[in-house]
């Protein structure tokens, strides 16, 4: 332990040099008679290894901590007089390193042993509060470090936050001044050519407010233009005339990396200097700010387009209404509001319960059963009606659109009504013309010739008489507002239509199978119309084949569909055909089918009774090979 410095303190000299004898030979032993006498002693180039401390020094007079305040960093050893009370030692343990004491007579082995521990461990005390000393400013350091980081952190969140600059710059302002313990800051935008301070703040003042005034400013000039940081540290002058301890200007660099402006901190007065610490914070705040004009922007962009499209649906003549992915109304046309009487604050109530139709309501619930855009009519109150659509948005919501088809309906009506009369009265002369034309063998012989004319009469009558008919049914289903539907077994359905078409298939050798399961086939239908839908089916695939050709019908049940196929191996139905055969009056053009005799109106009369089914219908043939007519109907479980 060479090179240690002992310092006894204690009024009594003969003590002094007793304690003094005991203490290693090589120790530095100073002898100091009152604690006023320490300060100089301690000194980080030689600091004192440990003081033994005389507390009769301290007997008698209110501790002072002034004092005692050159001991706190020093290990100690007590040296107790004859009597002490125990409780005048607790604020000397509270406050000092007390390695020990030392007891009279102090020339006992138990002193020397605690003189010796003592002197063994100071310099580890000494160390352990060197080093306590260190974390301590360490931790103070990181302390500061974490607040910054805070208050960048929440600035951060703030502006993220915020939708307008005039909100969001002020407190970037402030933030930037608190944070640097600046005299001013400030943020200077550049809009069309010229710079304008959009925000300042000095400190001790209350919160920044937004503005735009003009600035001069060459050296947010320079920053804008370079894109770099300006620090000035020490006293200078301005261009502009003004004098300044202390600058730091940032840019404020939009993504894309062009200059939108410069947040600065100033000192004019106080000579304190910023960092490069405080210009990394700042540099991170200023990034905020460019964050926080972005958002302004697209936020204004989303503000003006949200503001286009509200007018548009406001003024389209459809109704519109839309609703956020949770069914909730956002807005609607004028239309809409006219037609369903919404209410002006309905905005954010539930679609079910603002709208108060039976139609629609039923509707949209089949929209969100099966989102597939469903539509429907919807009647309204005073009889208009409305073709209404709803289609989703996956997490967006629902649009729906109605528009008034009162009119079309009408001359629907109207031209169903012609048809329908037209048709009708057309039916009873026709009659009386085939009536007559039969009679004709009747009334005296005929030649050949003549009896090949009448043939011909009799066919076309029936021809137009066919027409007819299939033009009235067409008339009447279209027309029907709802089909009257009841619960039905489709087996007896298809029974019929074998019994019906069982002669026409013997006539042209044909052969005619039905394949049926013993387990019902439930559907909800009309008898009348699936059996004169399968009807037409079941005819087309005898009239379209070949001699001895077959025609196999079977079902299937999925558990949500029965399944009805038709299957023929006639003529086949060519390709590009095949999509157009539904329409009203397609005819294949084929020579193998030319003298067969058709309307034309036959499968479309079929596709209108099954979607009044809420079936489907399609086919998938091969020329030469035959067609299979498959038509799906939904369960009745
Ligand atoms: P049509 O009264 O002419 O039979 P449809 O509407 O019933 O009218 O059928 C349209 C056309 O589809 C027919 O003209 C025929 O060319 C074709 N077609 C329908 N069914 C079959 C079938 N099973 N095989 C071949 N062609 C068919």
């Amino acid at each position: 332990m060479r090179g240690q410095r002992i310092l006894i303190i204690s009024h009594d000299s003969e003590l002094g040099q007793t304690l003094r004898a005991l203490l290693p030979s090589d120790a530095e032993v100073e002898v100091l008679s009152a604690l006023t006498a320490l300060g100089t002693p301690i000194s980080p180039t030689h600091p004192t290894s440990l003081a033994l401390v005389d507390v009769t020094l301290l007997s008698g007079r209110p501790l002072n901590l002034l004092e005692l305040a050159p001991l706190q960093a020093m290990p100690v050893l007590l040296i107790l007089p004859e009597s002490l009370p125990h409780t005048a030692l607790n604020p000397l343990l509270a406050q000092l390193h007390v390695l020990g004491v030392l007891v009279p007579p102090y020339t006992t082995d138990t002193n020397r042993a605690a003189l010796d521990a003592a002197i063994r461990n100071a310099p580890l005390h000494l160390q352990k509060a060197d080093l306590e000393q260190q974390l301590a400013a360490a931790q103070q350091r990181l302390d500061q470090r974490l607040q910054e980081i805070n208050v960048i952190y929440s600035i951060g969140k703030s502006v993220a936050a915020s939708m307008g600059i005039d909100e969001a710059l002020p407190r970037i302002v402030t933030t930037a001044v608190n944070l640097t313990r600046a005299e001013e800051g400030f943020i200077i935008l550049q809009e069309e050519g010229q710079l304008y301070l959009r925000a300042s703040h000095r400190f001790n003042e209350p919160d920044a407010v937004p503005q735009r005034t003009l600035a001069r400013d060459p050296v947010a000039q320079r920053v804008i233009q370079s894109g770099r940081p300006v620090m000035l540290k020490r006293e200078t002058r301005l261009a502009t005339g003004n004098l300044v301890q202390a600058l730091l200007y940032l840019p404020i660099l939009r993504p894309g990396g062009s200059t939108l402006g410069v947040l600065g901190v100033v000192n004019r007065e106080r000579t304190a200097e910023f960092t490069e610490a405080q210009l990394f914070a700042l540099s991170a705040i200023a990034d905020y700010a460019a964050v926080a004009m972005e958002n302004a922007r697209l936020f204004g962009e989303i503000r003006r387009e949200q503001h286009r499209l509200h007018s548009i649906v406001e003024q389209a003549t459809e109704a519109v209404l839309i609703t956020d992915e949770h069914d909730h109304l956002l807005f609607w046309s004028r239309t809409a509001a006219n037609v369903f009487s919404v209410p002006e604050d309905a905005v954010g109530k539930p679609f079910l319960e603002v709208l108060q139709h039976a139609q629609l309501l039923e509707l949209f619930h089949q929209a969100i059963e099966e989102p597939d855009s469903p539509q429907g009519e919807i009647v309204l109150p005073g009889g208009r009606v409305m073709n209404a659509q709803i289609t989703s948005v996956p997490e967006l919501g629902r649009v729906v659109v109605m528009q008034d088809i009162t009119k079309l309906k009408e001359l629907d009506r109207i031209k169903t009504e012609f048809v329908q009369t037209v048709s009708h009265d057309l039916r009873t002369p026709l009659t009386t013309i085939q009536g007559y034309v039969m009679l004709l063998e009747r009334a005296g012989s005929l030649n050949e010739m003549q009896r090949a004319f009448v043939r011909k009469a009799l066919d076309s009558l029936a021809d137009i008489t066919d027409l007819i008919t299939d033009l009235l049914d067409l008339g009447r289903i279209e027309a029907e507002y709802e089909m009257p539907m009841q619960d039905l077994q489709l087996q007896q359905v298809l029974k019929e239509v074998q019994a019906q078409h069982q002669n026409q298939a013997r006539d042209l050798d044909i052969s005619l199978e039905i394949k049926l399961p013993e387990a019902p086939l439930q559907v909800r239908g009309n008898a009348y119309r699936l059996q004169q839908a399968l009807g037409k089916i079941v005819d087309n695939a005898i009239k379209y084949n070949r001699p001895h050709g077959q025609v196999k019908i079977d079902t299937e049940d999925t558990g949500e569909h029965i399944i009805v196929r038709v299957k023929d191996d006639g003529f086949g139905i060519p390709l590009a055909d095949q999509a157009h055969i539904f329409e009203r009056f397609y005819r294949v053009i084929l020579p193998e089918t030319e003298s067969i005799r058709g309307t034309g109106l036959g499968l479309a009369i079929v596709k209108s009774i099954i979607e009044r089914h809420r079936g489907r219908i399609w086919v998938e043939s091969a020329m030469g090979e035959g067609s299979c007519f498959t038509l799906l109907l939904p369960k009745n479980n």
